[in-house]
Formats: C-alpha cells, sequence, structure tokens
C-alpha cells in the first residue's frame, strides 16, 4: 500500500489513473468517510483570500477523529506526503492548502460533537473542530438558552480554525480569545494518535494546540466554556476626531470590572469624507440614521474614529438599560451628536457580519481577492502607528474596515501558542480590504508588506495575526523568545513535520529531522 501511494505521490500527472487510485486508497485505508481526486478547481485548491491556489493529492472528507488518524498515520509512512485539516477555508494566504498532499475537509465531521455539560455549577458545549460558530450559537442559545462567552465577529468560520490562531472579537478583553475559554480538546496528533488533553491532561498539547497554527495536531472536538445568553443588545456607535481621546475611553473601558462596563468594545477607523465605504456612511447603525458631520469640528484630519459597544440585557431588564448604557456614555468623550444606536436580539447581534456579507454577496460583483493583514500593536506604539499608518499610508481608506481596539494580554494566558506584543494592553489592528476596483491585488500586498517592514524597521513591539510569513528568520523573529518552545512541540507532536504545511514553518523532510522551512 505505501509502495503503491509512493508511486502516485512521485508520479502525480498520471491523471488518468488518479480514479483507480481513489478508490484503492479509500479502500486500503478502510475509511468510514470518502476520498476524491484534488484537482485545481477542488474546494481545497481555494481560500477565502484569493491569492494562492496549489493542487492536493486528495481531498478526504473523514467521518471522524478515526479517519483522519488513518490519514496521518499513512502519510507518515510515505517519506514525502503532507496533511493540511481545513476548516472553513477563510484562511488568507494559504495556511489551509496542502501542495500535492492530503486536505481533510473537517467540515464533513461537523455534526459528530454537541453535548450540553453542566458541571459543577458552570456549563460547557462538547463541539466538534470541524463546526462551524454560527452553528454553535443558533444550537446552544435555541435549546439551552446558553452561549460560549467569546467570538469572533464573523461566524462562519470553524471551530478548530480559530482555535488554531486565537479567535477574537469585542468580548476578548473580558473574557480572552477563544483560545481561552476552552477546557478540554480531543486531538490527532502529528503521528495518528487520538489523544485527549486539557490544563491537566497532556497539557503541553493542550495549549500547543491553542493558537498553534495547526502545527502540532488536527482538533477534533472542543470543550467550550458558556454563559446564559441574553436577550437582547444594545449596540452603539460613537464618533471621535482625536486617537487620543479614542484610545482614552476605549482603554477605560476595557479595563473596567465586569458589570461597570460594556459587554463588548470595538473600534474602527474611516475617512473623513462621504465615501460609501471608507467614510461617514460607513458609521450609522440603521440606514435610517444619517451621519450629521457639521458636528466634526473644522480643525479635524482626513481620518476619524469610531468606538463600537454593545450592552447585554435580558427582556425583564428593559426598564433600567438606558439608566445603565447612559451612565457608561456620560463618562466618554466622544463628539456631540454622532452617536448611532439600535436595539437587536443577541443572536442577530452576533451575526452581524454574516448578515453584511449575505448583502454584499446578493449585490455585489462575486468573490475577489482579500488581500487583508492583521496585527497586535502595543499600546505604547500605538500612536505613532496612528500616524505613520492610518493618517498617512491608508489616508484615503481599504475599501473595507480598518479595525482598531484595545486587548488585555492578562487575558490571554501564556502557554498557549499565540505570540503577543509586550505590555498589558495591546491593539488588534485589521485592514479588511475589498477590492472590486480600484488598484490592483499585487499594489494591495505590496501596500501590507510595506506596513509590516515600516513596523519592523522602527522596532515597534507587534506581531503579525494570522501570521505569513516566507524565511525562517521572520519565523524566528515572529515567535521571538518562544521559538525554541514551538519547535519543540512540533518535535514532540508532529516529529515528521505532516501537518499543515500550507503555513510554511516547517517542511517535510525525508531524513524525518524537523527543520524550519527555508525559500
Ligand atoms: P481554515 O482557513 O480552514 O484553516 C486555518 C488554519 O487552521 C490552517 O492552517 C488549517 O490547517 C488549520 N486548521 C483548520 N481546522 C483545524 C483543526 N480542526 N485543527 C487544527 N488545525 C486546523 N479571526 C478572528 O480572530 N476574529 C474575527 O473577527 C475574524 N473574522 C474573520 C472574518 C472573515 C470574513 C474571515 C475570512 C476571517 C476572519 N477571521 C477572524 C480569521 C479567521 O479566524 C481565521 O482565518 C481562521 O483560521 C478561519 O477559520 P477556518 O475554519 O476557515 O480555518
Amino acid at each position: 500500500m505505501i509502495a503503491y501511494l509512493g508511486r502516485i505521490v512521485h508520479d502525480n500527472d498520471a491523471e488518468s489513473k488518479l480514479d483507480d487510485d481513489v478508490s484503492s486508497i479509500s479502500k486500503s485505508l478502510d475509511l468510514q468517510g470518502s476520498i476524491e481526486n484534488g484537482d485545481v478547481s477542488s474546494l481545497a485548491s481555494k481560500d477565502f483570500g484569493g491569492l494562492y491556489s496549489v493542487k492536493p493529492l486528495f481531498l478526504i472528507k473523514p467521518s471522524g477523529a478515526e479517519d483522519i488518524s488513518r490519514v496521518v498515520k499513512l502519510a507518515s509512512r510515505t517519506s514525502n506526503l503532507t496533511v493540511a485539516a481545513r476548516g472553513n477555508g477563510h484562511s488568507i494566504n494559504g495556511q489551509a492548502m496542502a501542495e500535492g498532499g492530503l486536505v481533510i475537509d473537517m467540515r464533513s465531521t461537523e455534526k459528530n460533537h454537541f453535548e450540553f455539560l453542566p458541571i459543577n455549577g458552570s456549563h460547557y458545549i462538547d463541539v466538534s473542530g470541524g463546526a462551524l460558530w454560527e452553528d454553535v450559537l443558533t444550537r446552544c442559545v435555541s435549546r439551552y438558552g446558553y452561549a460560549p462567552r467569546s467570538w469572533t465577529d464573523y461566524l462562519s468560520l470553524t471551530v478548530g480554525g480559530t482555535l488554531s490562531n486565537a479567535g477574537v472579537s469585542g468580548q476578548a478583553f473580558r473574557y480572552g480569545p477563544q483560545t481561552s475559554n476552552v477546557t478540554e480538546l480531543e486531538v490527532v496528533t502529528g503521528k495518528g494518535e487520538i489523544t485527549v488533553c486539557s490544563e491537566t491532561l497532556n497539557s503541553e498539547l493542550f495549549f500547543g494546540v491553542l493558537g498553534g497554527l495547526g502545527q502540532f495536531g488536527i482538533i477534533t472536538r472542543a470543550r467550550i466554556k458558556l454563559q446564559q445568553a441574553p436577550d437582547m443588545v444594545r449596540w452603539i456607535r460613537v464618533v471621535y476626531s482625536e486617537f487620543e481621546e479614542f484610545t482614552r475611553d476605549a482603554e477605560f473601558l476595557v479595563t473596567q470590572k465586569e458589570g461597570e462596563s460594556f459587554d463588548y468594545v470595538e473600534g474602527f477607523v474611516f475617512c473623513n469624507n462621504d465615501d460609501p465605504f471608507n467614510g461617514w456612511p460607513s458609521v450609522p447603525l440603521d440606514p435610517g440614521h444619517e451621519f450629521n458631520p457639521t458636528h466634526i469640528s473644522q480643525t479635524a484630519g482626513s481620518i476619524l474614529y469610531c468606538l463600537e459597544v454593545a450592552f447585554h440585557y435580558r427582556n425583564s431588564d428593559h426598564p433600567t438599560v438606558d439608566t445603565a448604557v447612559n451612565g457608561l456614555l456620560g463618562r466618554l468623550r466622544f463628539v456631540e451628536g454622532l452617536k448611532s444606536q439600535v436595539d437587536v436580539s443577541y443572536t442577530k447581534f452576533l451575526l452581524r457580519v454574516n448578515r453584511a456579507e449575505e448583502q454584499v454577496k446578493a449585490n455585489g460583483p462575486g468573490d475577489g481577492p482579500h488581500p487583508w493583514l492583521n496585527l497586535f500593536v502595543s499600546k505604547s506604539d500605538v500612536v505613532n502607528f496612528d500616524r505613520t499608518v492610518f493618517k498617512t499610508m491608508l489616508k484615503d481608506g481599504v475599501g473595507g474596515p480598518m479595525l482598531i481596539y484595545p486587548l488585555l494580554r492578562s487575558k490571554w494566558g501564556d502557554r498557549t501558542s499565540v505570540v503577543l506584543p509586550e505590555g498589558e494592553i495591546f491593539y488588534i489592528v485589521a485592514l479588511l480590504r475589498f477590492v472590486p476596483n480600484g488598484p490592483s491585488v499585487e499594489k494591495l500586498v505590496a501596500q501590507n508588506r510595506e506596513i509590516v517592514n515600516w513596523c519592523i524597521k522602527v522596532g515597534l513591539d507587534f506581531k503579525l495575526y494570522l501570521p505569513h510569513y516566507q524565511s525562517k528568520g521572520d519565523w524566528e523573529r515572529h515567535f521571538g523568545n518562544r521559538w525554541s518552545r514551538f519547535v519543540e512541540r512540533k518535535a514532540s507532536f508532529d516529529p515528521m513535520a505532516i501537518l499543515a504545511p500550507g503555513q510554511n514553518i516547517f517542511r517535510r523532510d525525508p531524513s524525518n529531522i524537523i527543520i524550519s522551512r527555508e525559500f
């Protein structure tokens, strides 16, 4: 069997034989799931970024952890096959791809686990690594009235895909990212072992996999902390013309105790003009609200800031909501007259970006490339970042949201594989570019590179979020003093460098020695 697969791997131009090969391999592997040829038009050769496309050998739709284990063990018996778990393929830079390798479609396992677990007065849900967060939300709230505490803005992402990075949204200042809200994982390691891990059981694997960019194992089940779901959310946006006032208020809100702040805090940068995507019209929450620019001072610059907050409540709390919200807003220094507010159900609030996506798809020209850039920037450098990047390089916007909001390092813990800037407060910056018309993709990718190079050149305390680097030196710099731990974890859990080759951190080497990738 292995010799047979080796022949396919080394001679995989023989397209006509592939159909026969698929059925032979499927039989020999004794898969409960299915296996398809990985042609260039297959799901496995694309991602949301639309910047890269590579041809896998096979796309495997496993029925569960046993199938995944068999696939990884098979790869380990060849000299060069790699395995990439594909969540929902919402990476930007080919991270879920495997050139000439085996791609595992995790979505085929999405229904395997869904168990509500009350344990010692707390509540958890066991879900599949391939489940979409939007399904976790709707099933948890409608069946049990509970919901995970920490989210991403957009929910058509898989549990395993976001846990392999961090999973960040406006609740992370309070509860930490999604990686801080998991208590147990089932993982298939790079040796094909199915292992349950937690903070106390196989803890090095548990923490390694969280934020581990898929390098140490494939998450097949996750136990997620829950909270009682509120009925409603008051969702509010207020505007600032000065960055220092915006950051002062945002930092004030994220450092207050629970019960003394909003339940969600985010923010974004927009242009001080009437551009429909980048300017004033991007602020109002309701089409009926008008943005009235006469409230903005004549001395304001070309860039403005919007703080976005939300307050959770139950229907029975309604009479007290105004008092609580107005009390909090009264402590902020936003531009008077520039406030937009709506009340929506909790699930509608969490599905807001999915809804916006549906509207764009209904009106727009279809899927274009998305050269997005995400960074974490230390509070100590964020004023410099604003001055140079937002006010100068991006003063005309990016054709989509430019998010910026503060997070607290102490909510992340330091045993996971995620790397962060120094200092307690740091900002997430997300440049979510849409390019239906306007500058070419190449120019936008070059502009992203220019921003990152500037950050490196001036010695900014920053890290890429959803990192994408091409050289060993860049990865070493990215991980800094955590690099040796990352390499040790790779040697322990995926010593043949089989997993997640699309991250370009390690490459499979026939001698089975872990080496960092050199290009
Ligand atoms: P994929 O792109 O399929 O995979 C990502 C990586 O994880 C790959 O290396 C893959 O091999 C690995 N992987 C996938 N599944 C598993 C698994 N089960 N076990 C181990 N490794 C696995 N991120 C945020 O934090 N907050 C946001 O608000 C946010 N919003 C987004 C909105 C959009 C429209 C998009 C496109 C992305 C957004 N992201 C956000 C980024 C997103 O969290 C990451 O790109 C995430 O990896 C996508 O999940 P996925 O399921 O599509 O993973």
